[in-house]
């Protein structure tokens, strides 16, 4: 009998989280499931304190081991719930991964990190914003969500595209895939998930019900999941840094051309500079 792997998923207790873990245990995985309730570690990831606390409680219990990670904790765009938002979606996944690395690389762990669609579907995110949040400066961050009354989608679309810039930049680093880690991010559209359900009977529930999907209708939270445990496991070895958009066809449809796109030879440093020689000659 193989050794079983173990396997953190943060966010355990519902949604696409609850999903993953059942899967898991389901084909034989030991599963560490972190969240607020009826996870094996209990834990806010709002505050850095809860984070710390929950970082160190999955090491514990991991005997500083880990095969896989699955950060799905989050929260929608709930009015008020801003600074919360990077704090969670943003904070909770940065800072947990960070303290994690150790453990990943002793496991040449695979790590998925939940996006969304929504960092290419939502306008007016400023880029400043993004990259305080990737570096922590959750005030400054906070400050430029703005016009007031679109707070909530900005403090979204900014936690995701700084995870997923995070995942991207990190992903390559010798740290990560040098030490035989694999981060790469998973980018859900609508999924009916407790989530979804409590933004479609809040105040902008017409506009959801407006974000158009090609598919027909929202996903369920198990066709999430069946993509995540496959980036989770070995099978997934040659993904570094995908961002893999599972959407029912939003993102094709609003930005078809936006990637793959092409690349001035500028941005592609030395490779670029050879390229650009070869062309000359
Ligand atoms: P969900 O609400 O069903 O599950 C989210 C889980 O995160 C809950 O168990 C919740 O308790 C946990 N969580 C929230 N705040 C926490 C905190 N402070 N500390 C610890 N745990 C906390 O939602 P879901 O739809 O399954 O979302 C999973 C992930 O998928 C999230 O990152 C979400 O942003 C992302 N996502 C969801 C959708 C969608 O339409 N449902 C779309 C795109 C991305």
């Amino acid at each position: 009998m193989p050794t079983p792997r173990t396997v953190v998923v943060t966010g355990s207790a519902s949604g696409i989280g609850a999903a993953v873990a059942e899967r898991l245990r389901d084909q034989g995985d030991r599963v560490i499931g972190v969240d607020r309730a009826g996870g094996e570690v209990v834990a806010d990831l709002s505050t850095p304190q809860g984070r710390a606390q929950a970082a160190q409680a999955v090491l514990d219990l991991a005997g500083g081991h880990l095969d896989g990670a699955v950060l799905c904790a989050g929260l929608g765009p709930m009015p008020g719930a801003e600074r919360t938002i990077l704090e969670v979606n943003a904070r909770g996944v940065i800072e947990l991964l960070e303290t994690w690395r150790p453990a990943l690389a002793a496991g040449s762990a695979q790590a998925v990190l939940i996006g969304s669609n929504s960092t290419t579907t939502t306008p007016f995110v400023s880029r400043k914003a993004v990259r305080e949040t990737i570096s922590g400066d959750l005030d400054r961050a906070e400050r430029r969500l703005r016009p007031k009354k679109m707070a909530p989608p900005l403090a979204y679309a900014t936690s995701k595209l700084a995870v997923s810039y995070w995942a991207r930049e990190q992903a390559v680093r010798p740290e990560w895939v040098g030490a035989g880690i694999r981060l790469n991010v998973l980018a859900p559209g609508a999924t009916m998930t407790p989530m979804l359900r409590e933004q479609l009977a809040g105040p902008q529930g017409r506009a959801v019900r407006n974000f158009p999907i090609p598919a027909g209708a929202p996903a369920e939270p198990g066709e999430l999941a069946d993509i995540a445990v496959f980036m989770v496991s070995p099978a997934a070895r040659a993904m570094v840094g995908s961002v893999v958009f599972a959407d029912g066809g939003t993102d094709a449809l609003l930005r078809g051309d936006h990637a793959p796109a092409p690349v001035k030879a500028r941005q592609l440093g030395r490779y670029g500079a050879a390229m650009v020689k070869f062309r000359r000659r």
